[in-house]
């Protein structure tokens, strides 16, 4: 398998593809590598693909019989006709990846993950989060026969986990914060052989299927864009864009890459913040935001961030964070005016976009790409914040118009 291998990002040690999470050597993070005469060959032909899996090539290796899939992927690329030319942005476009199964972009990962997971002979999957990876995971690994575990923080509502149950995984409270669920998960998967699959950079192979996002709009626009924004908890999902467009370039199919910006929220920034001062990321003491899939505070994982802003720079991008009122104001307007129904994680996207068309940074003729990475039904309560009462009637009352 000279095609590819994994190499450490702290310090450069190379590995076979095996049942890795981090380095096991000094701790850094694991990237899949394939060289550039690989890369030639397999997108030498320009082809349109329909899901994911199609692009088996470009994912790691994994028997036919092995994959866990639900169609992820090949999504729709919507150019707007509305809030585009509203802002002078000619050129906009929506990456609508609440279109995949489970309502978020993390089936990618997750599907990669699961199949992973079963090629490698592991005795299940675990996962920390109470949110879509959670969601995600407990579907893929029940179709899996993975013995899915989602391991949440105590105080998360159930409202939260409903459609992590509802798939049939096992779902696990753990005392303390997400601290502490974090590395509950760790702890299982070394003691029972499981893998795990938390979609931080823990896992190598994640990434590889958030790849696949740059490559459908790649296809799809049939070029790069001038940006592409991405809401950013950790930064896997921006890494995998990223990655896919220095991929093709290594390829020779592109000679640039898109301005990569990442978005976080005002209340859970610490990789805008890092961005900002120049220093090494500092984890988030107490986030608190509307945009619940992207606060991630990276405690004890703060090198995560560090990768994220490096990916940011090679793109000559940004990071940048926004008000949880603006989120909101860009949630109802895509919801009202192009007719899709993001969670405010998704929709910060548009919010930054907005902000970077009226401080100058953006031209009208630039191609922007809005990554709309989650369902809103996942998190419509946001939406409704504020509103205690809808107007009641009996039958027979005037309904005055
Ligand atoms: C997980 C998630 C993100 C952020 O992804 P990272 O890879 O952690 O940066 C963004 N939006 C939604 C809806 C998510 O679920
Ligand atoms: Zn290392």
């Amino acid at each position: 398998m000279d095609n590819y291998k994994l190499i450490c990002h702290k310090c450069g040690k190379e590995y076979a593809l095996g049942n890795y999470s981090l380095c096991p050597e000094c701790g850094g993070i694991l990237t899949l590598e394939y060289t550039d005469e690989y890369l030639k060959e397999v997108l030498k032909e320009d082809r349109v693909h329909q899901s994911m899996w199609d692009y088996h090539q470009l994912l790691p290796p994994v028997k036919e019989e092995n994959r866990v899939s639900f169609q992820e992927g090949g999504t729709p690329l919507l150019k707007s006709r509305e809030i585009g030319p509203e802002i002078g942005v000619e050129n906009l476009y929506f990456k609508n990846e609440t279109c995949n199964p489970t309502g978020s972009f993390k089936d990618r990962a997750v599907s990669v993950c699961i199949s992973m997971a079963k090629e490698y002979g592991c005795a299940g999957v675990v996962v920390s989060s109470s949110g879509n990876g959670g969601a995600s995971v407990s579907a893929y690994g029940v179709k899996g026969n993975m013995n899915p575990v989602i391991l949440i923080p105590e105080k998360t509502p159930l409202s939260k986990v409903a459609q992590a149950i509802a798939y049939g995984g096992r779902v696990i409270k753990v005392k303390g914060n997400f601290s502490q669920a974090y590395h509950a998960a760790i702890d299982l998967a070394k003691r029972m052989n499981y893998m795990n699959v938390t979609t931080t950079f823990l896992s190598p192979y994640g990434i590889e299927g958030y790849k696949t996002i740059a490559f459908e709009i790649y296809e799809q626009l049939g070029k790069v864009p001038d940006f592409i924004f991405i809401p950013v908890g950790a930064g896997p999902a921006l890494y995998g864009i990223y990655k896919a467009y220095e991929e093709l370039k290594r390829a020779g199919k592109t000679d640039r890459l898109p301005k990569v910006i990442g978005v976080q929220a005002k209340g859970c920034d610490p990789i805008a913040k890092a961005w900002e001062s120049g220093q090494k990321v500092q984890a988030c003491k107490n986030p608190e935001t509307v945009a619940s899939a992207i606060s991630d505070p990276l405690v004890g994982y703060e090198q995560d961030g560090d990768l994220t802003i490096e990916a940011i720079h090679r793109t000559s991008g940004r990071a940048l964070a926004i008000e949880d009122e603006e989120t909101l104001q860009a949630g109802l307007c895509l919801a009202r005016t192009e007719g899709i129904f993001a969670e405010p994680s998704s929709a910060i996207t548009l919010a930054a976009l907005k902000q970077m068309k009226n401080q100058g940074l953006i031209k009208e003729e630039d191609v922007c790409v809005c990554t709309l990475t989650g369902h809103g039904l996942k998190d419509s309560q946001a939406y409704a914040a504020g509103k205690t009462e809808v107007e009641i009637i009996a039958y027979g009352d005037e309904i005055r118009i």
